[in-house]
């Protein structure tokens, strides 16, 4: 994608809102938000009042049913059994060889404490299990099992029976029996066919149908034309199904755009809006034709802005014309659910199209959390409270009601509250023609008691175990989580006032809105240090600016040297970037003999001050260090680019990683500082303090040459040493900015100086000189071989030398691994940074059973257009 596209997305202004909501302050937004959901005091009575019913016939329903949300209110996720239990059920639907089933099964059920579970629940469908689980995780623990304690006489030693006949492989059929039972739960058929079949009983009930074909995140292009092609017989099935009955009363499809493009992300605009386009427009067509209904389903955040400029292009292309069946799911839990909103009325008003709106909360939040820390980003897309969920949900419906003339609204929840919240406020702005949506196998007791009244369409996914995986982890994470309704209703201890509680209301109880367990992403390491500042790549206004600033940067020449020149020093060189020849970088001035003489004086006067440093003051200074490279980010980032030949996105990893190490040893020399007193006989004090040796040598490399080069450098800065640093040859305009930074930042020219030089007079002038205390070492094993021989031969004392250099590093993989987590960390580990990371994957070893699959999603994912 070209600069000018970024900026043309960067500057839209019709999305300038979406913008700044993105990772809005939390406690900034809450007011506004509690005052657009506000619900006078009556009216939330009322609501509560018919709360109240729905909410006791579903416990009611489920102390004699029992069922699925007790199972997973007992082993939710705060639980390790919980954990464990996920652990089996996302590994055993798709480990194809017994062995390696009985080894997760033996590491998964033995370690976790299933007793503590047993009889705390009401339904004989939990504690069978409980019994089940309890029994195997023991008798794998003790094969002989003679201390089973005896809880339950009957079920107990007919499960005990039955197990110890067995072993594993007893256990392996049972559990995987269960975790396909769970799957079928979640799942409506294997086939479009089967599902369409199943569907009839609760179609005659009143219920309609969204199918989902399982499958998602494509790897491969082979993997979105399997994907394409499942959404093309789909729809014909589907199309027949309906026999016209149109997109609101009959059933429909809804779409992952993820599964469509093995690369639907904003780096790939350029092809996401052409062959992903493409896709879509066919599936659109075809919809059309049938006349049902297609939702395009909400995915992770980053990819809302892409399906926006989709949604646009399919709009402006008019060939939706004439069909109200489009639709998109708007997640209530991102800050900027409302702007999307907006935005979707000023898509539908611009085309003069009216468009489903499917109202959810959102299923990524464990994900969206994890990957927003990860990258160090300012703050959070999505709410950190769960109730701020809810009320932004509120804010969201009455929005939606005002909108009603442009959409067809779809309310998706399996909470009663809600679906209380979302009739009143429809009755009051006097919409009627909307429906409820449910997720199959989890809102039929809520639904039952509503369907003859109001619509409820299920979402019913469609497809083989092979394909659940992804969907199913996230009904686990879901219905786990001790804040979800479905976890709540089902816990006999919570009172049904806190269930049906006004959200607004709890909300402003909460003095912090923020959650307090769920620190901003800079403060991840708590006291100990602050985490480094990313760079939004998934945002064109976060990024554009910075790629902007980077290309004006392009020309202004650098200037490095020695920092002491002896008077006879050759003079200046020129230096050329590595992606062209022709980019003229700066010049650098290379150290002589004469000035590796000079640096070691330097370094040894200073040495004897410096010595007497205190940490608190080393420790002060590397943090100012890490600030100062922070805040030259573009600067630095620039340089990584042109003279170390990185793209973007491992530039700033390089940053951050820079900006880590300096806040990182500045943590450390304060936690050694102190000298600890041995223990000994009486009368002796023995004690034990760190100091600095003295000079230290540090040679580092080109394929890292800002993280490496500083690592070494605060490490032995930290410890109270003074440093001699030697760049790699290719990269000493960065160092040179590097050693800037310290000084700036307060470290005397002397304790830390640039040299740069041949490796060469490295050896013979500055390694063999006995003032050299320690010499840290990145680099090749030959390099390495010939110092550590040079240290060996040298007089005096045995000096340290801390090498680190490449390999062959190998990955090894059973079948237990998910083979797109594998194919995206091999992806990662051997071509990310140009494959030069000292750590990069040189070798991959597969179990023979899975090689054939991972074989060919790597060649696929690495190779987008061959076939494979
Ligand atoms: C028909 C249908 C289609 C769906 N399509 C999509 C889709 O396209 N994209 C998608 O992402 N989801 C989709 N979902 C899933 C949906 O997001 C979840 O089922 C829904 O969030 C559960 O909400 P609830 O009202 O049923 O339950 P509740 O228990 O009231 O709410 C649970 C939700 O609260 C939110 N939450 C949990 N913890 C926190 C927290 N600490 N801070 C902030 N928020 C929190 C999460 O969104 C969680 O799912 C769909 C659901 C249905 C029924």
């Amino acid at each position: 994608m070209s600069n000018s596209e970024f900026e043309i997305i960067a500057n839209l202004e019709q999305t300038k809102r979406l913008d700044q909501l993105y990772r809005q302050d939390e406690e900034q937004l809450v007011n506004e938000l509690l005052e657009k959901a506000a619900i006078n005091n009556m009216d939330m009575r009322s609501i509560q009042e018919e709360a109240i019913q729905l909410v006791t016939e579903l416990r009611k329903q489920r102390t004699t049913k029992g069922g699925l949300d007790a199972f997973m209110f007992q082993y939710d996720l705060s639980s390790e059994e919980g954990i464990a239990l996920m652990c089996l059920a996302e590994a055993l639907l798709r480990i194809p060889d017994k062995e390696n089933i009985d080894k997760l099964i033996r590491d998964k059920l033995v370690s976790a404490n299933w007793g503590a579970h047993l009889g705390k629940s009401h339904s004989l469908f939990v504690n069978a299990a409980t019994w089940a689980l309890m029994l195997t995780g023991k008798m794998i623990a003790q094969p002989h099992h003679e201390s089973f304690t005896d809880h339950g006489k009957g079920l107990t030693s007919a499960l005990k029976k039955l197990a110890t006949k067995g072993g594993e492989p007893i256990v392996r059929q049972a559990i995987s029996q269960a975790m396909k039972i769970l799957g079928k739960q979640f799942v409506m058929g294997r086939s479009i066919q089967e599902a369409l079949k199943r569907a009839r009983d609760k179609e005659a009930m009143g219920y309609r149908y969204s199918y989902d074909m399982l499958g998602e995140a494509a790897f491969t292009a082979d993997d979105a034309k399997r994907y394409l092609d499942a959404y093309v017989c789909a729809i014909e099935a589907i199309g027949e199904e309906s026999a016209g009955k149109g997109p609101f009363v009959g059933p429909g499809i809804s779409i992952k755009l993820s599964a469509l493009h093995p690369r639907y992300e904003l780096s790939k605009t350029k092809r996401v809006e052409t062959e992903l386009l493409a896709s879509m427009n066919k599936l659109i067509l075809l919809a059309k034709e049938k006349n049902i209904g297609l939702t395009i389903d909400a995915e992770e955040s980053y990819r809302l802005m892409p399906s926006l400029r989709l949604l646009e292009k399919i709009l402006a292309s008019g060939i939706a014309k004439g069909w109200d069946g489009l639709g998109l799911a708007v997640q209530a839990y991102q800050k900027r659910a409302l702007a999307v909103i907006d935005h979707l009325k000023f898509l539908s008003d611009k085309y003069d199209q009216k468009l489903c709106v499917r109202l959810v909360k959102g299923a990524y939040w464990d994900t969206e959390i994890k990957l927003t820390q990860v990258q160090g980003l300012e703050d959070y897309p999505v709410f950190t409270r769960k109730v701020t969920t809810d009320v932004n949900y509120i804010a969201c419906v009455k929005k939606l009601c005002e909108y009603k003339d442009s959409f067809f609204l779809q309310f998706a929840t399996h909470n009663a509250l809600t679906v209380s919240i979302v009739k009143h406020l429809c009755k009051q702005h006097h919409v009627e023609h909307y429906e409820y949506q449910c997720l199959h196998g989890m809102g039929d007791p809520l639904y039952d008691q509503i369907v003859s009244q109001k619509p409820c369409r299920v979402y019913a996914p469609v497809g083989s175990h092979e394909d659940l995986l992804a969907y199913l982890v996230r009904r686990l994470l879901e219905n786990g989580a001790n804040s979800s309704f479905v976890n709540r209703i089902a816990n006999d201890e919570l009172p049904l006032e806190s269930i049906i509680q006004s959200p607004m209301e709890k909300l402003k109880s909460y003095s912090s809105k923020r959650h307090p367990n769920i620190p901003l992403p800079k403060n991840l390491f708590g006291e100990q240090r602050l985490n480094s500042k990313g760079l939004d790549l998934a945002q064109p206004k976060a990024f554009y600016p910075v790629l902007k600033e980077i290309e004006l940067l392009a020309n202004k020449m650098h200037f490095a040297q020695p920092t002491f020149l002896e008077s006879k020093n050759p003079s200046a060189v020129k230096c050329y970037s590595p992606i062209d020849a022709r980019h003229c970088l700066g010049e650098i001035v290379q150290a002589t003999p004469e000035s590796i003489g000079l640096a070691v004086d330097k370094a040894d006067e200073a040495y004897q001050k410096w010595r007497f440093s205190d940490a608190a003051t080393r420790s002060h200074l590397l943090n100012q260090t890490a600030d100062l490279l922070e805040n030259n980010r573009t600067e630095l980032l620039a340089l990584l680019m042109y003279e170390g030949g990185k793209i973007l996105d491992d530039a700033v990893s390089e940053l951050r990683e820079a900006v880590d190490f300096c806040r990182y040893y500045a943590q450390e020399a304060l936690k050694h500082h102190q000298a600890t007193t041995l223990r000994g006989p009486t009368g002796e004090l023995n004690q034990l303090s760190l100091h600095g040796r003295g000079i230290i040598a540090c040679i580092s490399p080109w394929n890292f040459p800002l993280a490496i080069f500083i690592g070494q450098v605060t490490a032995a800065l930290a410890s109270g040493n003074c440093v001699i640093a030697k760049p790699a040859a290719q990269t000493t305009l960065i160092a040179q900015r590097a050693i800037d930074f310290l000084h700036q930042a307060g470290f005397a020219k002397a304790v830390v100086q640039l040299l740069p030089t041949s490796g060469h007079l490295v050896s013979e002038h500055l390694l063999k000189d006995i003032r050299v205390r320690g010499v840290l070492f990145t680099g090749s094993t030959e390099t390495a071989r010939n110092i550590n021989q040079l240290l060996a031969n040298r007089p005096g004392p045995i000096v340290p030398f801390v090498a680190e250099t490449g390999g062959q590093n190998a990955m090894i993989v059973d079948s237990s691994a998910l083979a797109e987590q594998v194919v995206s960390d091999v992806i990662t580990s051997a071509f990310k940074s140009a494959g030069q990371r000292c750590s990069a994957l040189r070798v991959l070893f597969v179990q023979e059973d899975i090689a054939d699959k991972i074989i060919t999603m790597l060649k696929g994912a690495v190779l987008p257009h061959s076939k494979t």
